[in-house]
């Protein structure tokens, strides 16, 4: 398992043409395991103490969103959220649920909505991300 994401993160970046550095590695496999949007100290709280320094995460976060490895799925608690975005395509972002009791967010990746049409003459829409809120399962 654990060969298996260091392979598969490696194959990401070399997709991405971006060099294999260590941060890139640990900090894609963070994403990878935890499966759901992570704030940057969250991030850096699941990389353990050791090796990486604020500026550096912030760094490596900055150059896999620049490839579009990764992607800001929302902000919550005035902190950028991301998360690996193969699971989004170019214009749309899967919905996020947030659990309005206790706080959960969950990646709805099986929705898609129909994209917003554009208001009026002069908007043009790149992208939709939208946000949901109610009850988890565990709270409803
Ligand atoms: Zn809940
Ligand atoms: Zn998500």
């Amino acid at each position: 398992m654990k060969r298996n994401l260091d392979l598969q993160a490696g194959k990401m970046l070399g997709a991405a043409k971006l060099y294999c550095t260590k941060g890139r590695v640990a900090i894609l496999k963070v994403l990878m395991k935890t499966g759901k949007p992570l704030s940057r100290a969250q991030i850096s709280q699941r990389l353990g103490k050791k090796q990486f320094d604020k500026v550096t995460i912030y760094r490596t976060l900055a150059s896999l969103l620049k490839v579009g490895l990764v992607h800001r799925a929302f902000m919550a608690k005035r902190a950028w959220h991301f998360e690996l975005a193969h699971r989004c395509s170019e214009s749309q972002c899967h919905p996020h649920f947030t659990c309005t009791s206790c706080g959960s967010t969950y990646c709805l990746t099986e929705i898609l909505l129909p994209m917003a049409k554009s208001p009026h003459k002069g908007f043009v829409i790149h992208r939709q991300q939208v946000r949901l809120e109610g009850l988890c399962p565990a709270c409803a």
